[in-house]
């Protein structure tokens, strides 16, 4: 009985970034406890989708460069969802990325492409779902943070401004829609090994600097996040909002 409150069978989940990294786990995460999944990235979704519908459950993909969409394009990929399967009930804001510099030289043109694709475009693609999920009577968003939504990070300035506006926003939108039903919460993933950290994972002393501060003793992986991902989209989290939850091996208690 419990556990049937962590089932998402006929849900439908869109997943940005979904085409590798952690939003790849995720989404297979989310149709393994029964929802149907819409990945989101510009390249092909293929791998992700061979996994999902090995799974038995119904894939698409949408191609779409979240630097490049304007608020119409972000409104349209719901309307894709929509036409492709029916319904939206879980929207995962994975898709991030990260430029690397001191602040002293960050360029104009990676502090925009950074906020444009970690901020903004994940603000006005949860206006468009959480209109759909306003009408459906609710629905479940779930924003990926990070250790740099509540810290400031090593020479990734627009990075940090991103995560943390991201951390802000997540209160201000489940302010507004609890009472909508619609849940708005992040998880915040701790040292992850994935593309996103692989310059700092090659890098020795980087490397060992960061290992030694991980009370776990390891970098996380992407399967680290399933569980708290099915959590946060089921029925088990209906009174959670606007919960930030580390995902961090520690890494926030020391
Ligand atoms: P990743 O391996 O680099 O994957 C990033 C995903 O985002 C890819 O699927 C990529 O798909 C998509 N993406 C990137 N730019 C995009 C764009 N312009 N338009 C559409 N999709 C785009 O990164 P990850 O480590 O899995 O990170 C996923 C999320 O977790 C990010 O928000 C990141 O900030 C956050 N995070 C990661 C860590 C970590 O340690 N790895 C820690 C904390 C938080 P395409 O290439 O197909 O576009």
């Amino acid at each position: 009985m419990a556990l049937e409150l962590f089932r998402l069978d006929g849900r439908v989940a869109l997943v940005t970034g979904a085409t590798a990294g952690l939003g790849q786990t995720m989404a297979v995460a989310l149709a393994g406890a029964g929802a149907d999944i819409v990945s989101l990235g510009r390249r092909p979704g293929d791998e992700t989708g061979d996994r999902v519908t090995g799974l038995g459950r119904r894939f698409s993909h949408i191609c779409c460069d979240l630097a490049a969409a304007t608020v119409t394009d972000l409104q349209d990929v719901i309307t894709q969802v929509l036409f492709q399967m029916g319904r939206l009930d879980i929207l995962v804001n994975n898709a991030g990325i990260i430029r690397r510099g001191p602040a002293l030289e960050i360029s104009e043109a990676d502090w925009d492409e950074v906020l444009q694709v970690n901020l903004k475009a994940l603000f006005f693609l949860s206006q468009a779902a959480a209109r759909q999920m306003v009408q459906q009577g609710g629905g479940k968003i779930i924003n990926i943070a990070s250790m740099l939504s509540f810290q400031g990070g090593v020479r990734v300035p627009a990075y940090t401004a991103a995560k943390s506006g991201l951390a802000g926003l997540t209160h201000a939108l489940a302010n507004e829609w609890a009472r909508h039903n619609v849940n708005v919460n992040a998880i915040a993933p701790g040292y992850m090994a994935t593309d996103n950290t692989a310059a700092l994972r090659a890098d020795a002393g980087r490397n060992q600097a960061i290992l030694e501060r991980i009370p776990a003793g390891r970098w996380g992986v992407p399967g680290d996040l399933s569980g708290v991902v099915i959590f946060l989209a089921s029925p088990a989290s209906d009174y959670m909002h606007g919960a930030i939850v580390p995902v961090d091996g520690g890494w926030l208690s020391r």
